[in-house]
Formats: C-alpha cells, sequence, structure tokens
C-alpha cells in the first residue's frame, strides 16, 4: 500500500515530461510540415497549352501560362466592306478550352492551375462588318454640243438611272453593285439656224430692256411691217409689263435676258441658278410670257451654266452679227455693222436699254429697209428657229419645260 503510493508518487514527474515531448514532436512536426506545405506551394507543375506542355508555378493564372509560353490569345479585327480595317480586335474574340469545356471571359480570369490541365485558344476570325443594300436614283450626264453655235438646245431630255449599293452600316461605304437602269444622257446642240425651203430670214434682237426706248423701237417696227425678239431683263419687267404685253401683241417675242444681267462665268452656281428662275418667273408673273429660253449677259454660257440651270432653259441664244452699239458708233457704223455682210439666218445683236440706244433708234429704220432691200424677212427667234429642221418644233416654240419623267443631269459626260 506504502510502496504503491510511493510509485505513484514517483510517476507524476515523468508523465509530465512525456507531454512536453509530444507537444515537442507535434510542433515540430507542424513546423515540419507547414515548411513543406509551403515548399509544395511553390513547385512547378507541368499543363498544356494547344497541346505543347508548359513547365509552371502551383497555382498559376491562364494569363500567366500564356506569358510564359509566349502565346498572346487575340480576337479578330473588324473589317469594311471595301477590307479597310475599322477595328483592330473588333472581330469575333477569342475562346478559351479548359480540358474540352470552353470557358467563359470571367471563368478564365479566375482560373488557378494545379498542374496536368490542358488549355487550347483559338484565335477568333476576322469579321466584315454590316451591310444593306439601298437603291438610288442616278443623274445623267450631260453631253456637250459639238462645236458652238448661235443657237445651243437641248436635243434630248435625259432621263434618270437605277443603281443598287452595298453599303456598310459601320464605315458607310458604298460600293455598286448592279446598275439596275442605265440613266438616259442628255444631249445638247448647237447650230446657227438655217433656214430651209428658201427662205431667207434675218432675226433681229434687243437686249437690256424694256426701258424708254422699246417705245420707239416698237413703233418703227410696226412702221416698217417687222417684227424682233426682245431679251428682257428679269429685273425690268415688273415696271414694263405693259410694253412687254404691246411687244407681244404686234407679233414680236420677249424672252429672258436674265434677271440682273449677271457675268455667268463670275458668280456661282446657285446664283446663276437664280438669275436664270427669277427672270423666267417674273417675265411669267407680270407679263403672263411663258418662255424658257435666254440669251446669257456677254454671251457668257459653257456646260457648267447649263448644269447649274437644273433643266430650266431649253435653250441658250446669242448671235451671228454684233452691231456693236454698245461701242456708240454713230447710226452709219450700227448700220454697216447690221448690213454689210449678212446672210440667211443671221441672228442681229442690238440694245433697247442699258443707256442712250438713240443711235439704235436712228439706226433701225435704215438697217430694216436695207434688209429687205437684200430679200429678207424679218422674223422673230421663234420662227427662225422652226425654219431649222435640226430644231425640235418644242425647243423652236420658246418655251420648252423639262418633260414630266426626266432628270437633269449633275456633270459632264466624259
Ligand atoms: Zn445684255
Amino acid at each position: 500500500m506504502h510502496t504503491a503510493k510511493h510509485i505513484e508518487i514517483d510517476e507524476e514527474p515523468k508523465r509530465g515530461r512525456g507531454w512536453l515531448i509530444a507537444l515537442a514532436v507535434v510542433v515540430v512536426a507542424a513546423a515540419l510540415g507547414f515548411g513543406g506545405y509551403l515548399f509544395w506551394l511553390q513547385r512547378d507543375v507541368v499543363v498544356y497549352l494547344n497541346g505543347e506542355p508548359v513547365e509552371i508555378r502551383f497555382r498559376s493564372t491562364f494569363a500567366d501560362i500564356c506569358d510564359k509560353a509566349g502565346v498572346v490569345p487575340e480576337a479578330g479585327d473588324l473589317y469594311s466592306i471595301t477590307d479597310q480595317l475599322i477595328t483592330d480586335g473588333g472581330g469575333e474574340p477569342y475562346t478559351v478550352q479548359l480540358d474540352g469545356r470552353e470557358l467563359s471571359e470571367k471563368e478564365c480570369a479566375s482560373v488557378i492551375v494545379e498542374g496536368e490541365e490542358s488549355f487550347t485558344v483559338v484565335n477568333g476570325d476576322d469579321v466584315t462588318e454590316g451591310s444593306e443594300v439601298v437603291e438610288r436614283e442616278t443623274a445623267p450626264r450631260l453631253v456637250p454640243a459639238d462645236g458652238l453655235g448661235a443657237v445651243t438646245f437641248v436635243s434630248q431630255w435625259g432621263t434618270s438611272g437605277l443603281s443598287r449599293y452595298r453599303v456598310g452600316s459601320v464605315s458607310g461605304e458604298e460600293v455598286l453593285e448592279e446598275v439596275v437602269q442605265e440613266p438616259g444622257d442628255c444631249v445638247l446642240s448647237s447650230v446657227n439656224p438655217v433656214p430651209s425651203d428658201g427662205q431667207a430670214l434675218v432675226c433681229l434682237t434687243f437686249d437690256d430692256g424694256p426701258s424708254s426706248y422699246t417705245a420707239d423701237v416698237l413703233c418703227i417696227l410696226e412702221e416698217k411691217h417687222a417684227v424682233a425678239t426682245f431679251f428682257a431683263l428679269g429685273s425690268s419687267v415688273a415696271g414694263w409689263s405693259d410694253m412687254i404685253q404691246q411687244l407681244e401683241n404686234a407679233g414680236c417675242e420677249v424672252l429672258s435676258h436674265t434677271m440682273n444681267h449677271q457675268d455667268n462665268y463670275a458668280i456661282s452656281s446657285e446664283d446663276t441658278y437664280r438669275e436664270t428662275v427669277d427672270a423666267f418667273d417674273a417675265l411669267r408673273d407680270y407679263a403672263g410670257v411663258y418662255t424658257t429660253v435666254i440669251r446669257p449677259p456677254y454671251g457668257n454660257w459653257n456646260n457648267n451654266c447649263w448644269i447649274s440651270a437644273r433643266g430650266t432653259v431649253s435653250a441658250s441664244v446669242i448671235w451671228t452679227i454684233d452691231s456693236r452699239d454698245w461701242e456708240l458708233p454713230g447710226a452709219d457704223a450700227i448700220v454697216k455693222n447690221c448690213t454689210s455682210n449678212v446672210g440667211n439666218g443671221d441672228i442681229i445683236l442690238m440694245h433697247d436699254g442699258g443707256g442712250d440706244r438713240s443711235q439704235d433708234i436712228e439706226a433701225l429704220p435704215r438697217i430694216i429697209d436695207e434688209l429687205h432691200k437684200q430679200g429678207y424677212r424679218l422674223v422673230t427667234l421663234s420662227e427662225l428657229m422652226d425654219s431649222d429642221y435640226r430644231i425640235p418644233d418644242e425647243i423652236a416654240s420658246q418655251y420648252a419645260p423639262m418633260p414630266e419623267g426626266c432628270s437633269w443631269p449633275t456633270e459632264l459626260a466624259e
């Protein structure tokens, strides 16, 4: 009993040391284990990228793998319908598969590898932008006249064509897909009128009026049983509408000399259009004269002017004989200029406005007498044009608006 008691007492310190040893062993083991764990975490593993092994630190990311392997996954590019690059990387995105399963972008970003994973990267395809097909009318082209005569006119009106275009939805590029209908050219012709059937015709023309001289001109014409053609300034029409009416009642003709006598070579295309249209409107609204014929100031009217007028003009008429009355050379010189070298179909330029026209008034009776003596009949411009078979009847009528269904050129034919 006593002994047992002694032994019990003796064993107490032994048991305490055992605990300490066990604790030490556990601590050492834990330290070793933790160290081993740390070492284990730092180890390299092998993964596969597009079938190639890549040695990489355990728990690396997909981006780390790509860096290590020198692989840059690329999205495709976005191209326009004419193959111009629009956006680098704007095409199909690249895809990444992990062990045969496609990863979302988010999944791909959160991948942590442990080894033996197999990644497949497929670069994105290039993409062509979307597009739509639109149909659009195409303007006819203007075919200029061969040479320059005194009368230039539309011998054939143009018609619109129809074409299909593919339009890029991002770039806005347009590519012609199909010409459904070719436009019909607008064609100009230019002639010096030649009366047919043996007629001997001359046309007297007066520019820059009406003015206070116009009544005198009309009086002489009526006295001599002659007619003439007056190219009136649109800006003067409102104040002289009665005079214009008298001219027409006497069998004379009133056409347009544009609105404000601008030089069409010196003004904008828009201004040429306005100068032309405003004068036609003034003649119609104030004097009841319907015409689509102009005499351009200074005779300046070229193919660009034709385009600028947008189909409002059917004929542009200059002259074949210049009286040179604007030099105020005296009545004798004006008579000589107008009568000494006249041929059949001539168009003579005189003035009934724009300054002192007393020399014209003095010369006019002698001019008419002399032309009559030479066997010419004095006619209006429409009668002269009508006498030439090359000029269509509706153009010769001096009022030939562009027919319904036709359209005007926006550029010259090459
Ligand atoms: Zn003039």
